[in-house]
């Protein structure tokens, strides 16, 4: 009724579920594939849920949405049966998180009349939409007998994994690039318990000394893990439920390793095929200008425009451009760490979300990002810089009317404030545009 299967349509390889297999035998990435096709009159179902009289599987944001992720294929409607597999956070994974209008962010983008939504993520437990994923990444190590799970983190994954971890009682081990995260971020993994396990280096070599270390031990819960995103695929759902499965014109997210957008493309891809959406929204993924590895790759500043090409990526030319990277020492580099990643490890994916929903890429850079952060927090919302890249990025596409003015537009805040210093020293630097600076009255 479903399994794994490679993305690239001429390899194709299949796989069970109960497997650890994130890549087929051939290095490509792996989906979660289902065979039946859900009966659109679910919206129904999921929309009454939201009164969930107790039921924490109704009251999750993600579990809320289960028959479009039942990759432990049981009975959706037995509340017992669901306990014993799911993993939750007593239902607050994505019970917060729906678009919201904000008028000043809407005025800061050129945006018109009620046509921008943003969807502030940040209100997760661990206060990131990485929850969203690791919920499932969690619930399906657990279905393989996992007793340690792994991670490398830019901050926000190693919240979710340690959270989720002490929760069930499993061991968490969490490499970190060495004093290279927020220490809100953090402070959360040890908090919960979490081995930290600092690598000299960035990201991308945290994540691969991770990759190495979990052969022989451990379960992999980075975005990697394609059961991390059929949960983040439940960010497109409640923005759509909320549209009335209307779909928007775009869909915008700031692209770090682009796993986010790459579960936006597969539900779209899925819903479609189902009948349960008429149009395919537009994706635009967002980059840092200092780490902007998909942007150059796919708008062609890198030799030809790299495309999904019905899955035969040009993959020659990315390993060119990490060479390239390697030798120039061109580490990735912004101040929204979240983002600071110059290998995303899900960019097959991504190009085949891009594919699909005719999408575009562009960067925006650190001062666009805080402006946008700062303006996101006037309407009364809290979000983190790597956030501000979403609605800066929307800013950036009306300004040059690849996106209209009266586009339906959702942008996804990708998480809460954990960098405490940052809306200080902003706010304290008077020639930022939004700055309220202190007011000293004396003794
Ligand atoms: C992880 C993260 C991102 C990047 O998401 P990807 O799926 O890696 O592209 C962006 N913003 C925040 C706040 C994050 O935690």
């Amino acid at each position: 009724m479903a399994h794994l299967k490679c993305i690239v349509p001429e390899c194709g390889l299949e796989y069970p579920l109960k497997s650890v297999a994130f890549r087929c035998e051939h290095g490509h990435p792996t989906d979660v594939v289902y065979e039946q096709v859900p009966s659109t009159s679910l919206k129904e179902v999921f929309y009454k849920r939201r009164d969930h009289h107790g039921n924490i599987f109704d009251e999750s944001g993600v579990w809320r949405f289960r028959e479009l992720l039942n990759f432990c294929q049981i009975d959706t409607f037995d509340v017992i049966e669901c306990a014993s597999h799911f993993v939750s956070l007593d239902g607050s994974e994505g019970r917060l998180s729906k678009p919201y209008h904000m008028k000043r962010a809407a005025r800061f983008a050129g945006a018109e009349g009620e046509s921008l939504w943003l969807q502030p993520e940040g209100y997760n437990p661990s206060g990131s939409f990485k929850d969203n994923g690791m919920a499932t990444a969690v619930t399906h190590g657990k279905m393989v007998g996992a007793k340690r799970i792994i991670c490398a983190s830019t901050g926000n994954t190693s919240a979710s994994a340690g959270m989720f971890a002490a929760n069930e009682g499993m061991k968490c081990d969490v490499y970190i690039p060495a004093g290279q995260i927020a220490p809100g971020k953090l402070s959360q993994a040890y908090q919960f318990g979490a081995q930290i396990i600092e690598v000299d280096g960035n990201f991308d070599d945290a994540l691969e000394q991770s990759l190495r270390d979990v052969e022989r031990d451990g379960y992999t819960v980075n975005s990697i893990n394609p059961f991390r995103i059929e949960g983040q695929k439940t960010i497109p759902y409640r923005l759509l439920e909320h549209l009335e499965w209307k779909a928007p014109d775009w869909i915008v997210y700031p692209g770090g390793a682009l796993g986010n957008t790459s579960s936006c493309g597969k539900a779209l891809l899925e819903l479609h095929k189902w009948g349960w959406i008429k149009k395919m929204p537009r994706i635009a993924v967002i980059n840092a200008e200092g780490a902007s590895t998909l942007y150059n790759l796919y708008n062609g500043k890198f030799g030809t425009k790299l495309r999904w090409n019905g899955g035969n990526v040009d993959t020659a030319l990315i390993d060119e451009y990490y060479d390239n990277m390697g030798r120039r020492r061109l580490d990735p580099h912004t101040q929204a760490s979240a983002i600071q990643i110059g290998k995303p490890a899900n960019i097959l994916k991504c190009l085949r979300a891009l594919d699909a929903t005719d999408g575009v890429v562009t960067t925006v850079s650190d001062k666009e990002m805080l402006d946008a952060m700062a303006v996101v927090g006037l309407n009364g919302f809290d979000c983190e810089m790597a956030s501000g890249a979403a609605l800066a990025g929307i800013k950036k596409l009306i300004e040059s009317k690849v996106i209209k003015k009266d586009d339906v537009v959702v942008g996804i805040l990708t998480g809460r404030q954990k960098d405490a210093m940052l809306p200080v020293r902003y706010h304290n630097e008077s020639s930022n545009r939004f700055a309220r600076p202190p007011k000293n009255r004396g003794a």
